[in-house]
């Protein structure tokens, strides 16, 4: 279901404060209570490689950073990372890396998915984010049995698109709403997301992001605060931003007001919250969200992917199994549960397939 909001209401419910904020959280998490309930579903984010092919001039990981030292899992470690997460009760996995459009890379990711699929007998759900593909490739993938994919727009301004990234054919707005219409296509659950708090982003712009992810009429949603990398090109732009904590408020509210447009979408607690507050992530569950992310990439390779300043790394010898603990306390303290060894599709989803199936008898 779609809830029909204009623009110029998401602009003020954007630009709400006190007891006015208060009472939108309240409406989203009533919201959210009535149509995907108190579940908490996983995704064990494996970062599989630093090794990206652009250069977006907000990321940490671009190509033309050269301070960073790049990395691969390899096969057997990404396997036991997988079936690691499988064991703990993870329902699904997210393989994420940079964007790499070899055969071998290509060849990689479908061997793990395989392998995956087989090795759990098919518990657990794969959700790929990869970056943009040729269509072959999202169809191999799919095919080989990953369930979703996550490519985020960034943002649904074409103008502010062109000022976060170099001026050329590889990085284009066209060919990233494309690839998210491919994946459409090929039947992935697609997820999008953007970034909030952006420098020349304005709050119209932001209203349009929610509009943009109701048009396009996704399953499932990972957006968070923008934070800085001293790395990147745009941290020369960083005189122009929003204080944390409004950045913070922001997201919060884009969560919120995602929950209230559609209400049975998944809508992830995104690590960047994290990066500012450190029980960001639960308010934003409180407020709409009902996926989180937990990091399983083993510990030594964590520093090397560093998307933004200030990301949260674990302990040397930290294998997540305490945030997991400390993460189904705050849960509970809250009325929420771990949903463990579900893999949780969006309700969305299930709803079109149903419909779909019906549709055929
Ligand atoms: S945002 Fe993605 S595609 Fe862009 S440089 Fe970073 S990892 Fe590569």
């Amino acid at each position: 279901m779609k809830e029909k909001l204009s623009k110029e209401n998401l602009i003020a419910l954007l630009s709400t404060k006190g007891e006015e904020k208060q009472r939108l959280f309240e409406r989203a998490a009533l919201v959210k209570k009535q149509h995907v309930g108190n579940k908490v579903y996983l995704r064990g984010l494996i970062e599989l490689s630093n090794r990206c092919q652009k250069d977006c001039y907000y990321c940490g990981i671009r190509h033309s950073n050269h301070t960073l030292h790049r990395y691969m899992l390899s096969h057997d470690e990404t396997m036991k990372t997988v079936m690691k997460a499988y064991e703990k009760g993870y329902g699904s996995v997210t393989i994420q890396s940079g964007e790499w459009n070899s055969p071998e890379f290509i060849a990689r990711i479908d061997r793990i998915v395989r392998e995956t699929k087989q090795a759990t007998n098919g518990a657990v759900g794969i959700t790929l984010s990869c970056g943009e593909q040729c269509k072959e490739t999202y169809r191999r993938w799919f095919e080989s049995g990953a369930d979703r994919y996550l490519l985020r727009v960034e943002t649904s301004s074409e103008a502010l698109y062109r000022k976060l990234h170099p001026n050329n054919s590889f990085h284009t707005y066209l060919q990233r709403v494309k690839a998210l219409e491919a994946l459409g296509e090929t039947g992935y659950q697609v997820g999008t997301g953007v970034m909030i708090g952006l420098p020349f982003q304005t709050i119209e712009q932001l209203a349009d992001d929610l509009l943009f992810m109701q048009q396009i009429d996704i399953d499932m949603c990972g957006m968070g605060p923008y934070i800085e990398h001293p790395n990147t090109p745009l941290y020369a732009h960083r005189d122009k931003l929003l204080p944390l904590e409004e950045r913070l408020h922001l997201s919060w509210k884009m969560v919120a007001l995602l929950r209230i447009l559609m209400n049975d979408i998944n809508i992830a607690a995104t690590t960047a919250l994290e990066a500012i507050d450190g029980n960001a992530r639960e308010k934003a569950i409180a407020v709409g969200a009902n996926v989180v992310m937990p990091n399983i990439t083993p510990s030594s390779y964590r520093p090397g992917y560093l998307l933004y300043e200030n990301k949260p790394l674990p302990a040397a010898n930290d294998n997540g199994e305490g945030e997991l603990t400390s993460l189904e306390r705050r849960l509970y303290d809250m009325d929420h549960v771990i949903a463990y060894f579900q893999q949780g599709n969006s309700a969305r989803y299930e709803k079109r397939i149903q419909s779909m199936t019906s549709t055929r008898q």
